[in-house]
């Protein structure tokens, strides 16, 4: 049975359970040490008297054996000598010369004098119901009681020696406690029973007698109970010296006890402090993030809780604004330079946004680059005021490790009552308008209702590209790549898109990195790859001479398996290697150069090519260029939009071509826009060029449908007639300039 379940137990429990364990602890040893002093009090006591009652017992017993020997020596050794001298002892010896007094006159004297001598350690006295001097006669209730007792003994005519028992009682009187002891001094000779006999019948003991209310004549036999011997024994002396004795021994006891428990509670109060601090130190971990040391998002959740008053009657105060902030290019910087430098910066950032709040703000980092700001009773203005100082001390440049390097934040704020009053709502929202603030031209967006239903909810994202992953509900399009030597589409490359269910078109930067997030990177590549793989095998079966490229993020590279899944892609698609381009960043491949390496020889060794992607964009050294087993480097789009307007754009792609030239690559120009870009590229001799001036990236079924038309170099813009030019679908590159 669970002792829990009786109720006296659980009312004690109760009561316990409202107490401090120090307390208890303190209590409950202050309790031991009283128990134990009284219970060894009590039992030190009890045995102390038990010893002295027996000690003195025993005494009782030597001082009556003393002055039995004592008399009956005295008879022996006097009496007897002088009776055979023909003198003896006498009654009245005082007035007879030679005669010394009787046996019992000598006992009687004996008590006397040890009385004076044993300075009160102990008295005897005989004394006999029927003795003529009254203070040997009975006189206290004590004597009377003992006396009866030992006439219950007594036996008339015995003819042996009656074993007597001694009557004994310790009693209290004003002198203290005092052992009284009476035991039997029997007729022990003739010579004595007669002297008695002969007495009784004296004329004058017969009045006494008579005058005290004793029957005269009494007559005594051999071994009957003649007299008494009385001795009393003080015990208090002893019983003082016992105390004193417990009470030092008691206290010697108590003193290691108390010392001992001291130790105890010393030692459980170290380790509940010890735990106390461990305990200190798991929550300081458990509510805090380990590299920037702010709140974490248990601790932010925790602490919107308590402002919801999630157990009680409400919200604590008037509002409360969630600022949700997302740093912006953190990724590349991680992936250019490693996530040490990451990290570095990411503390910065932390810090930054910490020294940008006001004193009442709480911010939590909740994880990777996102971080939450907590602000109570602030206006819109004061908000956006925080956000807009939060961003610029975002925005200013991060020295480490020698670079120097930019962030961007994108900032979104939900305020509780207006937008919701729950903490997984609040932060739903400001999460919402974060998003719409990274796909919008500003820094800063306030969660705004009426588009809610258009934001990405990154939570809802995330289960639903799950699933179309799974399902194959990703789409590939293509977007072709012309040669500029032979004026022909020498391939495609093939771009993920995805229409999330809940928020529609989702940008392929954001649903790759949270492809990348969740871990759904590596199904995503190879949902992807087959596809385009299948396509473009599909396209040279009908005649068109192409090849494609497929994007990989640094998790591909990095997992063992790409060799193996480029292997088998190839070999179920029946695409010849040669026909496959694989497109890495910059930030890919920096990760860690060395793995990359490796795993591109590995893949290259197939026969497939790699492409540098977005080359130019990330925070790139050149050293690798000559390492990586590359072939073709496509310049961002950055520095082609514009290049036809723009000098110094024209002066890096220049620069970039000879590069390209010089270390054996062939360079692919994205981001073709206009016809500028397109002449300027033609006029530098870059190999290839991409971008939506030529093609806009095209739905497999689309692309096929103009392929007939846009594969071939034709110089005849005409040919393109059915579609409108608007559609920026396809600028054939003219003839003259292809070559
Ligand atoms: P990317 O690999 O550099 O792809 C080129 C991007 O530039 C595409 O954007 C394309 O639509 C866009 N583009 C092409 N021509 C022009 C132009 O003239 N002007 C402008 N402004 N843009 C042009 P998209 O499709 O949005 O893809 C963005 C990025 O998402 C890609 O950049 C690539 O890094 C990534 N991505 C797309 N699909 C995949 C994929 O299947 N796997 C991986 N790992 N990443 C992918
Ligand atoms: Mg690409
Ligand atoms: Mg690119």
């Amino acid at each position: 049975m669970n002792p829990l379940h009786l109720p006296l137990i659980r009312r004690l429990a109760g009561i316990l359970s409202g107490i401090p364990l120090r307390v208890q602890i303190t209590a409950m040893c202050c309790s031991f040490v009283v128990v134990v002093s009284l219970v060894t009090w009590i039992i030190v006591s009890r045995s102390q008297e038990q010893v002295i009652q027996f000690e003195a017992l025993k005494l009782a017993d030597i001082v009556v054996n003393q002055a039995a020997s004592a008399r009956s020596a005295y008879s022996s050794l006097a009496v007897s000598k002088l009776k055979a001298d023909g003198l003896g002892a006498s009654e009245f010896s005082d007035d007879l010369p030679g005669h010394i007094p009787l046996p019992a006159q000598f006992l009687k004297d004996l008590s006397y004098r040890s009385r004076q001598d044993t300075n009160g350690l102990f008295s005897f006295r005989p004394i006999s119901k029927w003795n003529l001097a009254p203070e040997h006669g009975i006189q206290n209730s004590f004597q009377e009681w003992a006396w009866e007792q030992l006439e219950d003994q007594n036996r008339r005519a015995p003819d042996a020696p009656l074993d007597w028992t001694p009557v004994w009682r310790i009693s209290d009187d004003e002198n203290g406690k005092i052992l009284r002891y009476l035991t039997a001094d029997p007729a022990a000779s003739s010579s004595c029973v007669n002297c008695h006999n002969e007495l009784e019948k004296r004329a004058d003991v017969i009045a006494q007698r008579i005058a005290s209310g004793v029957q005269p004549g009494n007559q005594w036999q051999l071994h009957e109970l003649l007299g008494a011997i009385e001795i009393t024994i003080p015990l208090d002396r002893v019983a003082a010296l016992a105390r004193a004795q417990t009470r030092d021994g008691l206290l010697i006891v108590l003193g290691i006890t108390i010392i001992g428990v001291c130790g105890v509670c010393f030692i459980v109060f170290y380790d509940a402090a010890r735990n106390h601090a461990a305990n200190a130190k798991l929550t300081f971990h458990a509510n805090h993030d380990s590299l920037t040391g702010l709140p974490n998002r248990f601790a932010l959740e925790s602490t919107l809780n308590q402002l919801f008053n999630v157990d009680g009657e409400g919200i604590a105060c008037e509002s409360v604004t969630l600022i949700f902030l997302d740093l912006d290019n953190f990724k590349q910087i991680n992936d250019a330079l490693g996530h040490e430098t990451g990290d570095k910066v990411l503390s910065l950032g932390a810090n930054r946004i910490a020294r940008a709040l006001p004193a009442d703000g709480f911010v939590a980092r909740l994880g990777g680059d996102e971080f939450a700001v907590v602000l109570r009773d602030k206006t819109v203005e004061f908000v956006n005021t925080v956000a807009s100082d939060i961003a610029e001390s975002i925005n200013q440049p991060y020295e480490v490790e020698g670079y120097k390097l930019s962030l961007g934040v994108s900032i979104g704020a939900a305020t509780c009552p207006e937008h919701a009053c729950t903490t997984s709502e609040l932060l739903r929202c400001a999460d919402v308008a974060m998003y719409s603030a990274k796909n919008g031209p500003l820094t800063f967006a306030w969660y705004d209702p009426a588009s809610d239903t258009n934001a990405i909810s990154n939570l809802v994202m995330k289960n639903e590209l799950r699933e179309a992953i799974e399902n194959d509900g990703l789409e590939v399009h293509y977007q072709p790549k012309y040669s500029l030597k032979t004026g022909r589409m020498t391939g495609v490359e093939a771009l993920a898109r995805w229409h999330s269910p809940s928020a529609g078109f989702v940008s392929p930067e954001v649903f790759i990195s949270l492809a990348e997030h969740v871990g759904l990177i590596n199904d995503l590549t190879t949902l992807i790859l087959k596809r385009a793989a299948t396509q473009c095998q599909q396209w040279r079966q009908m005649g068109f001479d192409l090849s494609v490229s497929v994007n990989l993020s640094a998790m591909n590279l990095h997992e063992g398996t790409l060799p193996d899944l480029i292997r088998t892609t190839l070999a179920d698609t029946a695409l010849p290697a040669s026909a496959l381009t694989l497109e890495v960043t910059e930030g890919t491949v920096m990760t860690n150069v060395d793995r990359a390496c490796e795993v591109l020889s590995q893949v290259r060794a197939l026969g497939v090519k790699f492409s540098v992607d977005d080359y130019g964009a990330g925070y790139s050294s050149l050293s690798y260029l000559n390492k990586l087993p590359i072939s073709e480097l496509k310049l961002d789009r950055a520095f082609i939009t514009h290049v036809g307007s723009s000098e110094k754009d024209a002066v890096i792609v220049r620069a970039t071509l000879e590069l390209a030239h010089n270390l054996g690559l062939i360079m692919v120009a994205e981001g073709v826009e206009d016809a500028a870009a397109l002449d300027f590229l033609c006029s530098i001799q870059c190999d290839q060029v991409q971008g939506y001036f030529l093609c806009r990236p095209l739905p497999a079924a689309e692309l096929e449908r103009r392929l007939p038309f846009i594969h071939e170099f034709t110089p005849a813009p005409q040919a393109l007639e059915p579609l409108q030019p608007t559609d920026d679908l396809l600028h054939p590159i003219p003839q003259d300039k292809a070559a």
